[in-house]
């Protein structure tokens, strides 16, 4: 790159704003804690490119942590949200536009028959748990280690993210009670689920999982795991829930339950959903999703549920993945990313394993192949801390964890991610030299 990068600006907003909220975020993981040094303020965004308020231009590897599918600013998303704030950001009684975006997703997902649109990830996965609980009238569930849903407490336990990074599997205010009912087993590991229906079996209300991990860096379900788990639940009447906020419309149109073929009973969204806009959904079986109030008695609720610019943005976002579907050139993109990073690193000596799925995908400082936590753990946070700054200062941001997985978006061109190759081949010399 020839500009160089400066950060003075962005050094004293964290100054600043580290006066007001702990840490100087709103979300843990932009501290760039699990790197070191000191975070960038972003200004604004356009396609795949951020500036930040320093004027540096970078290439966008984390898309908001997996939103913007579309690339910044897209210009119908950005009209669609002009348009609803015009007609008032929010009434809190029902619109129209509410059933538009939850038919488009019951299209894009058949196994949602019905849903409800919430504000976060967080709340989808707290109320489908709340909801396979209700539902079965039983207390257990299993989730597995380095899955993340979300900062919800009884899930709060062996999460992978930015609880990995901090090595607080479980918070200080996680109490024993609430996480006693909640089993954590290895990812990948059938024969423990096993193990463990066979021993209290009737008393699990739900499994929750990643279908594909992303949240201890990009991890694939081996083969058979998911269809046994789908087994399981249904020989034992148990929930099996797929926690797709970050596959969903990512991996493919009908998330990795359409890749995988395997019907969960219930589905949450998040992320892509809302096209950038905070949207979150839970769904699945209509029997089951007619135990939710008012229809049925499982309580939840939400003041700005199915918010009207929220909702705006994610109709948008989605008829255009359903309408232009950008999937094979994503995947066109991830191939390129993926052969261009393997063979630079192999060419520096540099030991590796590279996970992928479509546009989402985890370069590891590993030398083994990865399908558990435990595996990923293995792998070297200060090679992916050098990988990381030495990419920051040739303009390519990547996500700030070696636990998390990088996200391409249709904006990218087959350039930017040359130009990414060329900077990530100069930091494997650096690496090596050292
Ligand atoms: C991001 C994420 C969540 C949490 O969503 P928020 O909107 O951040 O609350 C839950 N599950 C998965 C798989 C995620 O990637």
């Amino acid at each position: 790159m020839t500009n160089t990068f400066v950060q003075s600006n962005s050094i004293a907003a964290f100054q600043k704003a580290q006066n007001y909220m702990p840490g100087g975020v709103n979300s843990p993981a932009r501290a760039f804690g699990a790197v070191g040094g000191q975070p960038l303020f972003m200004a604004r965004a356009e396609g795949a490119y951020l500036f930040d308020i320093d004027g540096n231009r970078l290439i966008d590897y984390i898309g908001s942590w997996g939103p913007m599918i579309l690339g910044h600013a897209h210009p119908q998303v950005v009209s669609a949200i002009q348009q609803a704030a015009t007609r008032s950001s929010s009434f809190g009684a029902p619109t129209e536009k509410e059933s538009e975006l939850a038919e488009l997703i019951t299209q894009c997902v058949p196994s949602i028959e019905k849903l409800r649109l919430v504000n976060s990830g967080t709340e989808a996965t707290m109320s489908a748990i709340r909801l396979a609980r209700g539902a079965t009238g039983r207390a257990r569930i299993i989730k597995f280690a380095g899955n993340y849903h979300g900062h919800v407490d009884s899930l709060l336990v062996a999460a992978g993210s930015s609880a990995a990074n901090l090595g607080v599997p479980d918070s200080p205010g996680v109490t024993a009670g609430t996480s006693q009912d909640t089993v954590i087993l290895q990812y990948n590991n059938l024969a423990s689920v096993e193990r463990t229906f066979a021993e209290f079996g009737h008393e699990i209300a739900c499994v929750i999982l990643e279908p594909i991990a992303g949240n201890m860096g990009t991890v694939l379900p081996q083969p058979g795991f998911l269809q046994g788990l789908r087994k399981l639940c249904t020989d034992y009447g148990s929930i099996l829930i797929f926690d797709e906020v970050m596959s969903g419309f990512r991996v493919a149109l009908g998330g990795a339950q359409e890749i995988y073929n395997v019907r969960p009973d219930l589905t949450t969204l998040g992320k892509i959903v809302g096209g950038g806009l905070p949207v979150g959904c839970y769904g699945g079986r209509a029997d089951l999703m007619d135990q939710v109030l008012p229809a049925g008695r499982v309580f939840q609720a939400g003041t700005l549920s199915g918010n009207p610019l929220a909702t705006a943005a994610g109709i948008a976002t989605l008829q255009l993945l359903r309408d232009t579907p950008p999937y094979a050139y994503l995947d066109q993109l991830g191939k390129q990313l993926l052969e261009g990073l393997s063979s630079a690193a192999s060419r520096h000596g540099v030991e590796f394993h590279i996970a992928r799925s479509g546009s989402m995908l985890t370069f590891f400082f590993n030398d083994r192949p990865i399908i558990n936590w435990e595996d990923a753990d293995r792998s070297s946070r200060s090679s992916f801390a050098k990988y990381f700054w030495g990419l920051i200062h040739r303009g390519i941001y990547m996500p700030c964890s070696q636990f998390e997985a990088l996200f391409i978006s249709a904006a990218h061109t087959p350039a930017d991610i040359d130009a990414t190759i060329d900077s990530a081949e100069e930091v494997f010399a650096t690496l090596k030299s050292e």
